[in-house]
């Protein structure tokens, strides 16, 4: 049978994942380990433009980071940060992590903060921006995240495998997004279900 999932070509950027960290993850549809059929980071442009729209770096950030980066560089680091997400997850190469966010503490700023006495700007260094936000977002994830409301859009139904954050009150969410994959299930259901009827 043909498993026909949503539609990853299309442009849109989807941010599902409730957590910087789980939008890394989702950069690629469907996650693997099954065949991937759209990566999102398919090279240190797209990699920057993902960037802003998900939020890790403004607009003015961006362009200081085009400037300053050393793209093929962490490019290759966001890619093997990313393929630490499931890893850290399940309590995994959380020495390697821990020491990736040293380097990226080791480079933040304490300045003058708006409410507080101070904020830590993380990636203060545009040259490695984006990649020491990644690895604070990562920490953040095992650190501060309840787990318990940790979801994937499950990929045996036709979903695309992209994590998230469930907040709903219930606890119930059960696909990425139901205009995306929840409907395209539901709408092949309904017709395997006619077919068989047939
Ligand atoms: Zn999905």
């Amino acid at each position: 049978m043909e498993r026909r999932n949503a539609d990853w070509t299309n442009p849109d950027w989807r941010f599902v994942g409730g957590h910087r960290a789980l939008d890394l993850a989702n950069s690629v549809a469907p996650r693997p380990p099954g065949p991937v059929e759209r990566d999102y980071l398919s090279d240190p442009d797209a990699l920057l433009e993902w960037a802003e729209r998900a939020e890790i770096v403004d607009a003015a950030e961006a362009e200081r980071v085009s400037r300053a980066w050393r793209p093929e560089f962490v490019f290759a680091e966001v890619l093997e940060l990313r393929a630490m997400v499931d890893d850290v997850l399940a309590g995994r190469r959380l020495d390697e992590l821990g020491r990736r966010w040293a380097e990226a503490m080791g480079r933040a700023e304490l300045v003058p903060g708006d409410s507080g006495a101070a904020t830590l700007v993380v990636g203060a260094d545009p040259g490695m921006m984006i990649g020491d936000r990644l690895a604070d977002a990562m920490v953040d994830l095992v650190r501060n995240v309840d787990l318990s409301r940790l979801r994937e859009c499950p990929v045996p139904e036709g979903g695309c495998g992209w994590l998230f954050l469930d907040r709903s009150r219930n606890q119930s969410r059960k696909w990425c997004t139901m205009d995306d994959c929840g409907t395209h299930a539901k709408s092949k259901r309904l017709t395997e279900r006619r077919r068989a009827s047939r």
